[in-house]
């Protein structure tokens, strides 16, 4: 049996973004701000973390979030898991809120312990009054030292809410409740500094053992209206290896996209998304040319409750073991079917 100890060890691993965001001389005049504060300093200034939890710091990326690649992750990944071998009780991640929605699912799908992994950030910089870096912090750290977080896998913590990874979007450019789950709401919360979970998911099906080498490119195109999407033209010369389509609705496109879709499908995976950002492509009920039942007849994959970027995530890493077409098909197959199981109240 593993003792929990009094007080839980929890590595908090920086990576930049508004959290760790200040001016060349600590302010934002001048040039704006950038990711300059490393792990050590955003927990510095949050003087209440030194109840919660035995803290490590890791500096691990200074940057915005739109500069990290899947091959960082997958590196970071590594590196939480020596942590967890190493002894910690939970991780922590600050990063910018711009990515988040991808890392933390890019990570979700990458470990599969059951020590939680809690994504966080900000929205307003340090140098702004109502700075939430330092709040967000606190409540990731409470997350990630909580017995209750075991098995969660990995989640956003924003707002004093928690977020499953898989559901979690940024919906916002400026507030600090940018972060949301529009198909599911949050699976918990923080309250008076305790982690209240009221709902657990269903571990992942996860496909990945681990990408063992290059992680192939995968584009992401979103239908428009009156777009002919001459775009898909450039997909395999520009060394895509696979395509995400984020269609209308419930999966559809117009019909005189099908011709070229369809003969993408034949020799790379493209999945089918909803450009909605919330519910699920349908798989049966539409049957018109350009239709989810007709590109799905067509060859290609549904991308189930995936949106466009996170479904992104999950071919990139399949592609990474697996390039067969077939092989994607089952793998979104069976991550959608694990998705699909029941979702049970805690302590069950
Ligand atoms: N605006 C972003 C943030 O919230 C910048 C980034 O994602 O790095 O941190």
């Amino acid at each position: 049996m593993n003792e929990r100890p009094r007080t839980p060890r929890v590595t908090v691993f920086s990576l930049g973004g508004t959290i760790a965001a200040t001016g060349a001389g600590g302010d934002a005049q001048g040039d704006g701000v950038s990711p300059r504060l490393g792990a050590d300093e955003i927990v510095d200034a949050v003087p209440q973390l030194g109840g919660v939890a035995e803290l490590e710091t890791v500096a691990f990326r200074q940057i915005p979030s739109g500069d990290i690649t899947l091959a960082d992750l997958v590196e970071l990944a590594d590196e939480i898991s020596r942590r967890f071998d190493d002894g910690v009780a939970g991780v922590v991640v600050t990063q910018g809120t711009d990515t988040i929605e991808e890392t933390s699912f890019a990570l979700d799908l990458l470990l599969h312990g059951e020590r939680p992994v809690v994504v966080t950030g900000a929205m307003r910089n340090p140098t702004m009054a109502g700075a939430d870096g330092p709040a967000n912090l606190l409540a990731a750290v409470q997350v990630a030292s909580s017995a209750e977080a075991s098995g969660l896998g990995a989640v956003v913590v924003f707002d004093d809410e928690i977020h499953a990874a898989r559901f979690v979007r940024k919906t916002h450019s400026s507030s600090t409740g940018a972060l949301r789950s529009p198909s599911a709401g949050p699976i918990g919360w923080v309250s008076e500094g305790r982690c209240r979970v009221v709902l657990r998911l269903a571990r992942l099906a996860s496909p990945v053992v681990g990408p063992t080498g290059v992680i192939p490119s995968v584009a992401l195109l979103t239908v428009s209206v009156g777009d002919d999407m001459a775009l898909l033209a450039q997909v395999e010369a520009s060394g895509y290896a696979g395509l995400v389509v984020e269609a209308f609705g419930a999966g559809h496109v117009p019909a005189r996209v099908v011709p070229r879709l369809a003969d993408l499908a034949t020799r790379i995976p493209v999945i089918l998304a909803t450009r909605t950002g919330a519910g699920e492509v349908l798989q049966g009920t539409y049957g018109f040319p350009g239709s989810e039942r007709d590109l799905i007849s067509r060859g290609l994959i549904p991308a189930g409750f995936l949106d466009g970027p996170k479904a992104r995530v999950l071919l990139s890493l399949v592609l990474s073991v697996e390039s067969d077409i077939d092989a994607v098909r089952s793998a979104f197959a069976n991550f959608n079917a694990s998705v699909g199981a029941p979702i049970t109240s805690h302590g069950s």
